[in-house]
C-alpha cells in the first residue's frame, strides 16, 4: 500500500490530526507546535525521514 505521510509545514512533525467536526472541515492540526490550517506537507513513505 502506498501511503503518504503528512508533515506539519511549520515544524515538520508527523503528529498531525484532522479536525473532522464538519463536512467541510479540512483543517489539519499539529499536536507539536499547535499549527492548524488547510495547508500541509505530503511526502511519500520513501522520503527521508529523520526520527529522533
Ligand atoms: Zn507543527
Amino acid at each position: 500500500m502506498t501511503g503518504k505521510i503528512i508533515h506539519c509545514p511549520m515544524c515538520r512533525s508527523t503528529d498531525i490530526y484532522w479536525d473532522a467536526r464538519g463536512p467541510q472541515s479540512t483543517l489539519h492540526h499539529c499536536r507539536k507546535c499547535g499549527y492548524n490550517g488547510a495547508f500541509i506537507l505530503e511526502c511519500d513513505e520513501e522520503s527521508e525521514v529523520h526520527m529522533g
